[in-house]
């Protein structure tokens, strides 16, 4: 049945996952790749904690352990362990890959992520669409971070898995990832059902920074109260935290700005306002979002903060908000 194909799924994940993180950990297989974590800072506490593992530079390391212990390989085909070639034989999907295993939100294994040791393309895969792994709607370590979230009822939001893991070392435990793609309305309702409070803090490049625009949109859609916390230089949290270290990387978390200040800053950013022209598109843009809001206080807020810098009245610029219709998503 359905349930009993899920349930082999489960289980030869959790193999797998036990089987990699031994080769990380005592082979000498492993040991480039338990190199490269330690010189990323990662201690062996955080390793063992995110049961972080090695897939051997093999066709068939899966293949052996799994026809091992008698799992159908069509059946670990279509699970995404592994691969079946074009004159019928199977193989691994992952191969020479750091593997950061995916847990559902109960905690069983139901997927992986592969990590090349050093550049190349691509740098991570993922496991396919199965169906014991959904992608839109895990969330990376929300089965750690769900009791934590629900204490502070705040999450903190972040683009790749080395972001969590090094937040977590940083003693930041309340965080979660998606899976490499744009947050989806099922994980915007996940994140909305346990914390009043969602914090973003995407990669502080202009990729992350409209993601992260996207990120909020969705959430303040489902009700969340947004924040976003804008890391400098480019760099991502786990950078941060590797180069400045965890105290300032929760300094950055709690200077975390509301989210029409974070669009604000984001639309000032793209516009020389020097110039007539992009000072008027600016007040028009801001215009906008400022007639998303539904707490006439915060309109009333933004709309004071508005006038003020550009020292326009702000009976002026409530007529011009009259007109100024929220674009339709
Ligand atoms: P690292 O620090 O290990 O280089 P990262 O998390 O900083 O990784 P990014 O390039 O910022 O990597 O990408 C963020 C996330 O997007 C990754 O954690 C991963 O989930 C996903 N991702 C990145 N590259 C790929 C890819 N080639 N294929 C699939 N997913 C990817
Ligand atoms: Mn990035
Ligand atoms: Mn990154
Ligand atoms: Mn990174």
């Amino acid at each position: 049945s359905r349930a009993d194909e899920a349930k082999a799924m489960v289980e030869a994940h959790t193999l797998l996952k036990r089987f990699y993180h031994h080769l990380l950990v005592h082979t000498k297989e492993g040991q480039a790749a338990l190199d490269y974590l330690q010189a990323r800072g990662w201690t062996k506490e955080t390793i063992d904690r995110f049961e972080i593992g090695y897939a051997p530079d093999v066709p068939d390391a899966a293949v052996k352990l799994l026809e091992s212990r008698s799992f159908p390989l069509v059946l670990m085909e279509k699970a995404g362990l592994l691969v079946k070639k074009e004159d019928g034989r199977y193989v691994d999907r992952f191969r020479n890959r750091i593997m950061f295993p995916i847990h559902d939100h109960r905690g069983e294994t139901v997927g992986f992520s592969g990590r090349l040791l050093g550049d190349g393309q691509p740098k991570y895969m993922n496991s396919p669409e199965t169906p014991i792994f959904r992608k839109g709607t895990l969330l990376y370590f929300f089965h750690e971070a769900r009791v934590p979230i629900r204490k502070r009822q705040e999450a903190l939001l972040v683009e790749g898995f080395a972001d969590v893991i090094s937040a977590v070392q940083a003693g930041v435990d309340y965080v979660v990832a998606t899976m490499g793609t744009s947050l989806t309305e099922e994980q915007a309702r996940i994140l909305r059902r346990h914390a009043e409070t969602v914090t973003i803090c995407y990669d502080g490049d202009s990729a992350g920074t409209e993601a992260a625009w996207r990120a909020a949109e969705q959430l303040s859609a489902f009700g969340c109260r947004v924040k976003v916390a804008s890391l400098p230089d480019g760099l991502d949290p786990d950078e941060y935290i590797r180069t400045g270290g965890a105290g300032r990387f929760a300094e950055e978390i709690a200077a975390a700005r509301p989210l029409m200040a974070f669009k604000m800053d984001y639309l000032r950013r793209r516009k020389n306002l020097q110039e007539e022209g992009d000072r008027l598109r600016y007040i028009e843009e801001a215009l906008r979002e400022i007639s998303k809001l539904s707490s006439p206080v915060e309109k009333d807020y933004y709309m004071r903060q508005l006038a003020d810098e550009f020292s326009l009245s702000l009976s002026a610029l409530y007529e011009q908000l009259s007109r100024s219709k929220p674009e339709q998503p």
